[in-house]
């Protein structure tokens, strides 16, 4: 038998931001209904039943839910893990992170964090003022005792500028593992294309600024979605590195989304792609390529070249 090393469950798209990257999008908030309270019980008993001892919920944005302390309760309960990942705004209310971390001491929590400067943040986040939300919401769960903070930025051309930046303030939030991610061209990302969209060379130099920094900080810092050759010293920062780790001991990461249930190994390839001449590179076997869409859409403007 396969062991299920975590299982995500989106718990619905609602959420009280809109990001301007978002990859759900407006269609798919209307298309997809948020899941029931019983319907995520039953999820976290299943996840509760398999191998797996994680869970990272995950929305649109869970703490929004009348419900979701009650989940937070009920998965505790189950002994599981929990990661939440989270725009963290709710937790401006002291009272609302004193509770989460009550109910959950061990909580984790992955914070959706864009950029250290307010209206940068705020104009990605869709949301006059969240800066201000998000960044007392982080400072109040670790007042409340969280332990484990991770944080996510999208690079666009909107804050490619001010990565270095973010990486420090971060730091300086308490994060303790940071994960740069390359933009998907989907959902709002897709809207919001032509005031999002940087190629990857003309933000390389910034992104390597802000990884080296990071480390010289002795912050854990990770790559998303970039092919290992767009990386140069930095490759072994890929996050996939680590999942391929996972997938190697034979364990599965599960997806309960929406509309389906997906085995990450199995769709990474889909959703992923790479170029004919990439059979020549020495990652060919380990490398996941590049989101389909650049490929497809002719996005890349040279970035992608063999490693000899
Ligand atoms: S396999 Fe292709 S995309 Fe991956 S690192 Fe090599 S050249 Fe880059």
């Amino acid at each position: 038998m396969v062991d299920i090393e975590c299982q995500n469950i989106t718990l619905g798209y609602s959420c009280n931001n809109n990001c301007l990257h978002c990859v759900i999008g407006y269609g798919a908030r209307k298309l997809y209904p948020d899941r029931s309270t019983s319907e995520i019980k039953s999820l976290l008993d299943a996840s509760h039943d398999s191998s797996a001892k994680k869970v990272i919920l995950i929305g649109g944005e869970a703490t929004i839910r009348p419900d979701f302390f009650e989940i937070l309760e009920y998965a505790k309960k189950l002994g599981l893990t929990v990661c939440l990942e989270t725009n963290a705004r709710a937790f401006c209310s002291e009272h609302f992170a004193r509770k989460a971390m009550s109910i959950d001491p061990d909580l984790e929590v992955m914070a959706s964090f864009h950029s250290n400067v307010p209206e940068i943040q705020d104009l990605l986040a869709g949301v006059k003022g969240s800066f201000y939300q998000s960044r007392k919401g982080i400072l109040n769960l670790k007042k409340y005792g969280l332990r484990k903070l991770s944080a996510d930025t999208v690079i666009s051309r909107l804050n490619y500028k001010t990565l270095s930046d973010t990486a420090g303030f971060l730091k300086n939030l308490g994060v303790d593992e940071s994960y740069l991610t390359l933009m998907r061209i989907e959902g709002n990302s897709r809207t919001n294309f032509k005031e999002l969209f940087i190629p990857i060379k003309d933000f390389q130099e910034n992104l390597f600024d802000a990884l080296d920094l990071a480390e010289r900080k002795g912050m854990m810092v990770n790559t998303y979605g970039f092919p290992y050759c767009t990386l140069g010293k930095h490759c072994r920062c890929a996050a996939e590195r680590k999942l391929l780790r996972i997938f190697r001991e034979n364990k599965q990461h599960i997806f309960n989304e929406l509309c389906q249930r997906i085995d990450w190994q199995k769709e990474r390839p889909s959703i992923k792609a790479k170029l004919k001449s990439c059979k020549s590179c020495r990652h060919f076997g380990i490398c996941e390529g590049i989101w389909r869409e650049y490929i497809e859409e002719g996005l890349l403007c040279g970035e992608i070249n063999p490693v000899v």
